[in-house]
């Protein structure tokens, strides 16, 4: 490791720097003298002034000052307000070196971290159209010179920017907030103030089936009262036909948890529905959803080609959610079972099932490493496992579970490679084989890849 004196460069100091690679999420890397220095919004091949702003013992960090060599990959970010927002990482790239660094991220966390030379990694997934192609925004509201503001937080801090559209939302939701917001102001319903806890608008939301069109508008307010309620819900659903839904979402807490627990209709249903391929889903306020439509068809068909499935299969969904892939895969299968920790959840997975005519899925409330273990030791027996973790990935526990319960196939869907090699490994050690990977391109424009992977049941050496 090297001491402070070995270190090559020191804070403030300027440098010329060339780049060699970008990390994951969008940082530039140079190397002086051997020494990493990782500079935000630099890309492989360019060359630049860089001021050292931290060191630490095996790496440091700096600041882009000016550009000597431009790579042909950057792009001049179409947001207005990249730079502020933090939402997004990867604007100033296009869209195609995005796509390349998210599959050399997926090739090099299975070969480095996973030891996984002989899978056969599949040419990343993109979008057509790498915009505009999120479903679902929450917007904070605030005042700002005596005006009703609603936007995203400026990067690390509380403070509100005002915004009056964001590149990577469906034009609709976009509409539909400017409106809200509008009305919120001609009406005169006060903001919410955070540092005195005062105020009624904390943040409006908005969610949008892409296949159906419906609309549906949260508010989510400090106060049980909304001042004018009846002429805002009367705009809303004058300057839009489709919203289907209007409810007002109640949080009376000093936090950063956006939804309280109070949820009640002001106007409609309390639910949205949407498609994915043939599966219709209620959606509620708190409801988890897919926010890419268009990709999560794409996750979901790889997931089932990867199943296998023939009908005849027993198979378990871990990590279910509201139940989307269990039920995109029950019409294949002969018994789905799903298991997720959030109650509201599987209420939503056993209604959503109900609403398809779906009746060969089950699914069970509880941590997933603890339901199937029950699952195991009361004799059943999966052929096929489907796996969906969080960015943590699967408990351990869960892993030994799976090999105890040696299904033919395990299809690992997956939001962190990381984590995702990490796990493939475990289960190749117990017996599984990666076979087939495929990254896909949920969330353009930012730093996250998402993965589905088949592993098959090696044959049992004699
Ligand atoms: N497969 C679903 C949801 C995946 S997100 C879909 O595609 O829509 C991961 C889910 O795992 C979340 O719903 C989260 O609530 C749930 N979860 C997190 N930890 C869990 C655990 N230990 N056991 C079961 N579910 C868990």
């Amino acid at each position: 490791m090297a001491k402070k004196a070995d270190i090559p460069v020191a804070k403030n100091q300027t440098i010329e720097a060339e780049f060699e690679d970008v990390t994951h999420d969008g940082q530039g890397v140079a190397k002086a003298d051997g020494y990493p220095l990782f500079v935000p919004g630099a890309l492989p091949g360019e060359r630049g002034t860089v001021r050292v702003l931290k060191t630490n013992k095996s790496y440091g960090y700096g600041k882009l000052l000016e550009l000597a060599v431009e790579s042909p990959d950057r792009r001049i970010p179409p947001c207005p307000v990249y730079h502020q927002c933090g939402g997004c990482q990867l604007q100033h790239m296009s869209y195609a070196a995005q796509l390349r660094m998210k599959e050399k991220h997926v090739r090099d966390c299975l070969q480095r971290i996973g030891k996984i030379a002989h899978a056969d990694i599949r040419p990343i997934i993109g979008m057509g159209d790498p915009w505009r192609y999120r479903n679902k925004v929450q917007v904070p509201v605030g005042m700002k010179d005596g005006e009703l503001v609603a936007g995203f937080y400026r990067e690390r801090t509380h403070k509100i920017i005002n915004m009056d559209r964001c590149l990577i939302q469906m034009e609709k939701t976009d509409e539909v907030v400017q409106k809200v917001k509008e009305l919120c102001g001609n009406l005169q319903i006060p903001p919410y103030d955070e540092e005195r806890h005062e105020g009624v608008l904390r943040h409006i939301m908005v969610r949008y089936g892409l296949a159906t069109r419906e609309i549906m508008v949260v508010l989510i307010t400090r106060t049980d009262e909304i001042p004018n309620r009846k002429k805002l819900v009367r705009g809303i659903v004058e300057a839009f036909p489709d919203v289907k839904s209007i409810v007002q979402n109640i949080n009376p807490k000093r936090t950063n948890v956006i939804l309280g627990e109070e949820t009640r209709v002001l106007w409609g249903r309390d639910v949205i529905y949407d498609k994915i391929g043939d599966i219709r889903f209620a959606i509620s306020a708190q409801s988890f959803y897919q926010v890419n439509p268009v990709q999560t068809r794409v996750l979901y068909e790889k997931a089932l080609e990867y199943a296998g499935l023939t009908g005849e299969e027993t198979v378990i969904d871990a990590y279910c959610g509201i139940g989307t892939i269990a039920l995109f895969l029950a019409g294949r299968a002969k018994k789905i079972y799903g298991v997720e920790v959030v109650p509201e959840a599987v209420a939503d997975a056993k209604r959503n099932a109900e609403l398809n005519g779906i009746r060969n899925a089950e699914f069970a409330v509880g941590k997933a490493e603890t339901v199937m273990e029950q699952w195991y030791e009361a004799g059943l027996r999966p052929d096929c496992i489907v796996v969906d973790p969080p960015r943590k990935g699967c408990e351990p526990s869960l892993l030994e579970t799976i090999l105890k319960m040696s299904p033919q196939r395990v299809v690992y869907v997956s939001c962190n490679p990381a984590t995702l090699a990490r796990d493939l490994r475990i289960l190749e050690d117990g017996g599984y084989r990666t076979e087939a990977v495929q990254p896909v391109d949920m969330f353009p424009q930012t730093k996250h890849v998402e993965a589905v992977v088949r592993m098959t049941l090696k044959e049992q050496e004699i």
